[in-house]
């Protein structure tokens, strides 16, 4: 069976001292690292439905912000690895920062445009060097709090768009890892293929619930590497089964 691994990131930036961001040097020598243990890339929809490897990584990349074009993008070139981004369609291409709880505090000072989202050119580009671009819903809500009409236009709304402007949308990331049952029901009957959480612990893997390991930039190199082990993250599941079936 092949172990498949999907990291989470944000944004890439030098400046930027938000949890959020990690050097394009860090994000660098991560897959230096994981490339030395076997593993190769590809989209996060294949590798979550298709692996073609043994040792299977899907980088994604929350939000769209514009430095994923600008230094994860090169760096994911240099590795000859496509990455996925994941859109919130009502942000894409608007002049103003990208704003919701949990980065509010960066919209007015000087690291506001590091919360531009990237427009549809950006996106169409990392599209043609390889990459997938799903959605990240519209608006970034925590889906497991809203109506259910909110929901369905949440899931539809973006999907149609991303569909209209680059030709397909496949794949959602939730909005902060955030799903429930009900969410993935929703998602399922949007027409969604794949889509991944963020959570603390590693949980039982399933197409449209699949556990992504968050990346940030004060994970030191031995809790990358933990976070990261296959060994581990089967274990941490396999306990998991284990405490839900006692
Ligand atoms: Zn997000």
């Amino acid at each position: 069976m092949s172990d498949v691994l999907v990291l989470c990131y944000h944004a890439v930036s030098e400046r930027w001292p938000s949890e959020l961001a990690v050097s394009p040097e860090l994000l660098d020598r991560q897959l230096t690292e994981l490339g030395g243990r076997g593993y190769r890339v590809t989209t996060f929809t294949r590798a979550v439905t298709d692996p073609p490897w043994a040792r299977t990584l899907a980088v994604t990349f929350d939000d769209a912000y514009r430095s994923t074009l600008e230094l994860a993008a090169p760096v994911l070139a240099r590795h000859r690895a496509p990455g996925t981004v994941y859109a919130p369609t009502d942000w894409v291409g608007r002049p103003d920062p990208m704003s919701w709880p949990g980065i509010e505090e960066w919209t007015d000072g000087p690291h506001r445009d590091e919360l531009l989202c990237l427009d549809w050119d950006g996106l169409a580009e990392l599209k043609r060097q390889g990459w997938e671009v799903g959605s990240h819903t519209r608006s970034h809500p925590r889906l497991p709090q809203v109506d259910d009409a909110t929901l369905a236009d949440e899931l539809r709304g973006s999907r149609e768009l991303i569909g209209e402007r680059l030709g397909a949308c496949e794949s959602i990331a939730y909005p902060y890892g955030d799903s429930d049952e009900r969410v993935v029901r929703a998602t399922a009957a949007a027409g969604y293929t794949a889509a991944g959480t963020l959570t603390g612990l590693p949980h039982v893997a399933q197409p449209l619930s699949w556990p992504r390991v968050g990346v940030y930039p004060d994970n030191r190199p031995l809790f990358f590497r933990l976070k990261t082990s296959a060994t581990l993250r089967s274990l941490v599941v396999r306990a998991q089964r284990l405490r839900a079936r006692s």
